[in-house]
């Protein structure tokens, strides 16, 4: 049986965790696995004065255990214990993420858990690496920019990756001296609850994680308008961050950092390695069924070449096994919730109406749970909805082009710039793409993260504003304060 398991015997941690209290609630959203779509829990929604209390005890926390003013290394130890422990966890902690969300366990096991305690280890590092600077003045006087946490920073996670997303939130932040106040998505909220849980036994201080259970409009608004949270990290759809800055901007002024949608295009020339190129593309419309900020949804192949790639990335795509979360052997995920299998579909029935043809797929797999099958449209032109929305599944285009200004007129979208993919064995074209993308990354003959987290995630236009991961979310998580001394 090895990693698969029965949903149904699994205890889930539902409640709020707020100073190392587990506080029970009832009531709240009904929550549905994508898997088989059945009911199996609610999730309670703080209110206001739920978030007051979260917010207190981080800041009673802080004081306490005087984690900003600890001797750094202190911090980072403390961070290495927990991301021991949630190695050691890790079985459990997959179970629970699995139930909620769309991945499945054998790759949380393999991928998201295995990563995220790398990159808790990773940001521990900088807790006594970065800091203050003493800068260059005349010498009638000392000057120097002091860095100091912010306090008490306020997190809310996508459903996606939740446990992913808790640690390029979380590890950042605490290392860098903050506590947090977290809000997982109201989709996906309990492995955040069990990562907290962790912390506190491996020795983070009770306090400066708090986990509040709720959705956007009432929990994440109390989260961004509180007047004792000084910084905003947010990772969501566009929507919901345009909303985040008018709410923040209602309720005074602080800084934000915010990872939003994508809608990234991946260039193929007719110089490049096409079975490589292939299996990279599909690879990224399969994983996680395209539920991914980063997927590369745009497919643009260079005119000689088109036929062969679509052939090759089809026979790919309908390799996808759909089956649930809770089973070691499947690879496909489903959708996150009907609501969203419903939207992926009418988009698809748009994009044809508006000349798409689907070359496979397009249509909702009959099987049960929420599955939607991976879809290549092609006949799309840059008004398609197909070309424009964020479907957020497993649905890429293609477009063919002749020159590299035509790929590069195609790659620009007007509203995102998240990621780009480019494959060619030509330098000088690479260089000179590498430039020219409009998009926080470029990837080469490759789509996809390496493990190299000195490498920051973030968008180009309103794909987000700030980084996570690299020096730059370490970063975003103090302030700086300039000193001059009159000698
Ligand atoms: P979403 O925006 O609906 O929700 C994200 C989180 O924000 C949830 O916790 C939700 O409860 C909360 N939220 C919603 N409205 C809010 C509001 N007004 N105030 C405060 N909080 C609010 O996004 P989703 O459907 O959970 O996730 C998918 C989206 O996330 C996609 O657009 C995807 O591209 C994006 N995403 C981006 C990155 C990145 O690094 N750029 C990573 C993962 C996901």
């Amino acid at each position: 049986m090895g990693l698969s398991f029965d949903p149904d015997q699994l205890t889930l941690p539902i409640h709020h965790l707020i100073g190392g209290e587990r506080i029970a609630a009832k009531g709240g959203l009904e929550m549905r696995r994508p898997s088989d779509g059945k009911a199996y829990a609610t999730c309670p929604v703080a209110d206001g004065a739920m978030v007051d209390r979260a917010v207190e005890s981080a800041k009673t926390a802080l004081k306490a255990s005087n984690w900003g003013g600890l001797r750094p290394r202190e911090r980072t130890k403390a961070l290495q214990a927990w991301a021991d422990l949630i190695e050691q966890e890790a079985e459990t902690l997959a179970k629970i993420e699995a139930v909620s969300s769309t991945r499945p366990v054998g790759q949380l096991i393999a991928g998201d858990i295995a990563v995220t305690a790398e990159q808790i280890r990773f940001f521990a590092e900088f807790a006594d690496k970065q800091g203050s600077d003493v800068v260059p003045t005349d010498d009638s006087t000392f000057g120097m920019t002091l860095s100091e946490p912010y306090g008490v920073v306020g997190a809310i996670t996508p459903w996606n990756f939740p446990i992913s997303m808790a640690g390029w939130k979380l590890g950042p932040a605490l290392a860098a001296g903050n506590a947090v106040v977290i809000k997982p998505s109201e989709m996906t909220p309990f492995s955040t609850v069990y990562m907290a849980e962790l912390a506190v036994r491996a020795g983070i201080p009770a306090g400066l994680i708090n986990v509040v259970l709720g959705d956007g409009p009432v929990t994440g608004n109390a989260i961004t308008g509180h007047p004792d949270i000084a910084k905003v990290s947010f990772t969501g759809s566009t929507r919901a961050g345009s909303a985040i800055m008018e709410n923040i901007a209602r309720c005074g002024v602080k800084p934000m950092t915010l990872e939003l949608g994508g809608k990234s295009p991946q260039i193929v020339f007719a110089d490049a390695d096409l079975d490589k190129a292939a299996a990279a593309i599909a690879a990224s419309v399969l994983f996680n069924a395209g539920q991914a900020c980063v997927a590369g949804t745009r497919l643009m192949a260079e005119k000689s070449i088109a036929a062969r790639l679509i052939e090759a990335i089809t026979a790919i795509l309908k390799t996808a096994r759909p089956g649930p979360t809770w089973d070691e052997r499947v690879q496909y995920s489903p959708i996150i919730s009907e609501r969203q299998l419903a939207r992926i579909d009418s988009l698809v029935e748009a994009a044809k109406a508006e000349g798409g043809e689907c070359l496979t797929g397009g249509h909702v797999m009959n099987t049960p749970g929420y599955f939607y099958a991976p879809t290549l449209i092609s006949g799309v032109d840059q008004h398609n909805p197909a070309i424009v929305e964020e479907i957020f599944g497993p649905v890429l285009t293609v477009q063919t082009f002749e020159t590299e200004e035509e790929a590069l007129a195609l790659a620009d979208h007007p509203v995102y710039g998240l990621a780009s993919g480019l494959f060619t064995r030509d330098l000088s074209r690479t260089l000179r793409f590498a430039r020219a993308l409009q998009a926080g990354t470029v990837w080469v003959n490759r789509y996809s993260r390496s493990r190299d987290h000195i490498l920051p995630t973030g968008g180009y236009k309103r794909s987000g504003i700030g980084k996570d991961l690299g020096r730059e979310a370490y970063e975003a998580n103090r302030k700086s304060k300039s000193v001059l001394i009159n000698l």
